[in-house]
């Protein structure tokens, strides 16, 4: 006989368990499938939490080198690479077994195995052992996400890993290519570079983060540049060979071809979102011509009791976007009048030195043909970066000129990702130049460096000679 749930949530990445949990608090009774033990999905297994674990071993493996310059000399640091694995894992499974409480403290069913849909109101779910289960459902939140882009023909392997297999840190290779000069690509070639690797990105493109303002990816490129072993731009690769020692790599580039080894490759090309496997055929759901599933405002799918959320909806792929569609999606499953309306998703790029942005960004403001100022404050003139020694950082607002209202802000330097919060506050809530020149920002800290860049607006930075012209 088959069970019954009132609501289903496939996947339980933050957007599916953010769902979930939101869903339980409303009064709504839960269950999730998952094929991992724990909630947390690919951001915590194999994702953001132990990539970031990892690039704060990188980050103090590259500050105890330049601490030289500070009168500061520490000897080569001894790299225990099984100690820090298990402490990587440990994060992730801290966090992991802390979110699988908070779902029995909600007492939400969680059943690990892998659903398949047998009609528009029934799935089976199929565990690692036993008969396939039934389990009918008045609501279904579809949270299944997205997988890495292989290069075509070159499968992964023991040498050809994707982000995955990096985060698992077999070992430290001599030599590390990069496919990919994204978010993924330039996040783990920042670690491989600290533990010791050289690392060479190769990016098909002209620039690094392709789509992201410029000045902002100059100031991470300079650095890019001088860490890395080399970053070869408007290439492609064309062709991957097991060789004696490692890969075979063949380059193409302005229509000449070029071959160098390598003792691993990352393959970090984009991703794609999970939708085969699921029985979608079986329902009314609809794809879009990228393969992302169709939701309306509230995140319904074609059927409207079926909602769909996170990277299997749509772009951006980030995990914080999909956190909030869940909860729109659980609101609205709980008769809330909602909508996935934001004006600011904020991006980070956890790279040394970090880049963030929300809002209207400078190149989406020329495509789109938009009168804005950008009012930009270099952090050359602040106290707090010089204190770091790290000045190279840039700060700047997209404003709207007649209104004075913040559209976007975009940050690079250090510690970007914490300070692009207070972006996204003031785009959301239409905060004007006025506003953020007015709020007292404390001293000395980089986050002074919004407040200056709404004094540059007016031509009256504390720090920044820049009179406004008449
Ligand atoms: P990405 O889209 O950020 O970058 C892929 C890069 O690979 C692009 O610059 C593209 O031009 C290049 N490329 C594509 N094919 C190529 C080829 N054959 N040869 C050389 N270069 C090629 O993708 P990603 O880095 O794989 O990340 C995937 C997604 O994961 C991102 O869209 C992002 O949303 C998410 N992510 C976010 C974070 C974060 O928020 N900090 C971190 C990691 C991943």
């Amino acid at each position: 006989m088959s069970k019954t749930t009132q609501l289903v949530v496939i996947g339980a990445g933050p957007g599916g368990y953010a769902a979930a949990f939101l869903a339980a608090d409303l009064g709504i009774e839960a269950t999730i499938i998952d094929t991992e033990p724990n909630p947390g999905g690919v951001c915590l297994y194999r994702g953001c939490i132990p990539s970031k674990a990892l690039l704060h071993v990188a980050k103090l493996l590259s500050e105890s080198k330049e601490a030289k310059n500070w009168g500061i000399e520490f000897s080569e640091p001894k790299i225990n690479l099984n100690k820090l694995r298990q402490w990587k894992n440990d994060v992730v499974e801290k966090m992991t077994g802390g979110v699988g409480q908070l779902a029995k403290l909600r007492k939400i069913n969680y059943i690990q195995g892998r659903a398949t849909f047998l009609n528009s109101t029934a799935l089976t779910i199929q565990k690692e052992s036993g008969p396939a289960e039934e389990l009918k459902f008045q609501y279904c939140v579809l949270a299944t996400g997205s997988r890495p882009i292989s290069l075509p023909d070159l499968p992964i392997s023991e040498n050809i890993l994707n982000s995955t297999g990096a985060l698992e840190l077999k070992d430290i290779p001599k030599t590390f290519l990069v496919v990919g000069g994204g978010y993924i690509g330039l996040e783990l070639g920042t670690v491989y570079t600290e533990l010791g690797s050289q690392v060479t990105v190769v990016e098909m493109t002209a620039s690094l983060l392709p789509g992201v303002d410029r000045d902002l990816v100059q100031v991470l490129a300079k650095n890019v540049e001088k860490k890395f072993s080399s970053v070869l731009l408007n290439t492609k690769v064309v062709q991957m060979k097991e060789a004696k020692s490692g890969i075979e790599v063949t380059f193409e580039s302005a229509g000449k071809q070029t071959r160098r080894e390598f003792e691993k490759v990352l393959v970090a090309i984009g991703r794609k979102p999970n939708t085969t496997g699921l029985g979608l055929e079986n329902t009314k759901v609809e794809l879009d011509p990228k393969g992302f599933i169709k939701v309306n405002l509230q995140r319904q799918t074609k059927e409207p009791h079926i909602y769909a959320i996170g990277d299997v909806a749509g772009e951006p792929m980030l995990a914080h976007k999909a956190s909030h569609e869940g909860r729109v999606a659980a609101e609205a499953i709980a008769g809330h009048k909602v909508a996935f309306e934001p004006k600011a998703i904020p991006a980070v790029v956890f790279t040394d030195p970090e880049i963030a942005w929300c809002g209207l960004t400078e190149a989406q403001a020329q495509k789109e043909n938009k009168n804005v100022k950008v009012a930009k404050f270099p952090w050359g003139a602040s106290g707090r970066a010089t204190t770091l020694d790290r000045s190279e950082g840039v700060t700047k607002l997209i404003l709207d000129p007649e209104t004075e209202r913040v559209l976007g802000v975009g940050i690079a330097g250090v510690g970007a990702g914490e300070l692009i919060a207070e972006g996204v506050l003031a785009v959301e809530m239409a905060a004007s130049a006025t506003d953020l020149k007015l709020s007292i920002h404390p001293h000395p800290t980089l986050s002074e460096t919004m407040m200056e860049s709404a004094e540059v607006f007016f031509g009256q930075s504390t720090h920044f000679y820049r009179p406004k012209k008449s």
